[in-house]
C-alpha cells in the first residue's frame, strides 16, 4: 500500500522552496523569511503562517489587510526606484515605516501606540525595540510585523520570530497598529 505523505509535510517542503526564492529576494523577503522561519511550530501541526489575517487582522477590512501584506512581503508599488515624497534610493517597508520623514507625524502617533503596548505587557521587549529603532531597525520592524518571540540566532545575536502557539498573545495588537499605518501611507500616494 503506497505510504500516505502527512499534508504539513508536502506544506513544509512548498514552504521551504517559497522562503528560499524570497530570502533571495535580498531586503525584499527579510521581514517574512525571518518572522516565518521553517524550522519554527508552524510546521509542528500544520502550516498556517497565515494566522495573522485569519486571526489578527480579522477585524481589518481588505485595503488594511491588503497594505499590511504589501509592506509584509516587500512588494508593493511604493517601492520603486526612488521613493516619491522625500527621494531615497530603493526605499522598501522599513523606509516607509520608519524612516521617511514624510511621515513623521503619523509616524511618532503610531510608534507611541507601539511603546505604549510594550511597555504595559512586555518591558522586557521594550529596550529591544528601542535599540534597533536607533540601529538597523530589523529586529523593530519584525515586531511591527506580528514577531512575538526572542531568540539567539546561530552567531550569537538576538533576534524575534513568529510563534504561532502564542495566537493571543497581546503583542498581536501591534501588526493591527501597522496594517493601519500602512494603509495611510498607501491612502497618501493613491488621492
Ligand atoms: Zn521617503
Amino acid at each position: 500500500m503506497e505510504k500516505t505523505i502527512p499534508e504539513y509535510k508536502i506544506y513544509k517542503y512548498w514552504f521551504d522552496k517559497d522562503l528560499k526564492l524570497i530570502s533571495n529576494c535580498k531586503s525584499r523577503g527579510f521581514i517574512f523569511s525571518n518572522l516565518f522561519h521553517c524550522s519554527s511550530s508552524y510546521f509542528k501541526k500544520k502550516y498556517e503562517p497565515l494566522d495573522l489575517i485569519t486571526r489578527i487582522l480579522t477585524h481589518k477590512n481588505r485595503e488594511q489587510r491588503s497594505a499590511f501584506f504589501r509592506f509584509l512581503s516587500g512588494y508593493c508599488f511604493l517601492f520603486t526606484q526612488s521613493c516619491m515624497k522625500c527621494g531615497f534610493t530603493t526605499p522598501d517597508s522599513i523606509h516607509f515605516l520608519l524612516n521617511c520623514p514624510f511621515f513623521i507625524t503619523e509616524r511618532t502617533e503610531y510608534l507611541q501606540k507601539v511603546r505604549k503596548m510594550l511597555s504595559n505587557h512586555f518591558p522586557t521587549i521594550l529596550p529591544d525595540f528601542n535599540h534597533s529603532i536607533t540601529n538597523d531597525k530589523k529586529t523593530a520592524v519584525l515586531i511591527l510585523f506580528g514577531a512575538n518571540t526572542k531568540t539567539k540566532n546561530p552567531n550569537g545575536n538576538i533576534t524575534f520570530f513568529r510563534n504561532p502557539l502564542k495566537p493571543f498573545h497581546a503583542l498581536n495588537s501591534i501588526p493591527a497598529h501597522t496594517a493601519d499605518f500602512a494603509t495611510k501611507i498607501i491612502s497618501v500616494f493613491n488621492s
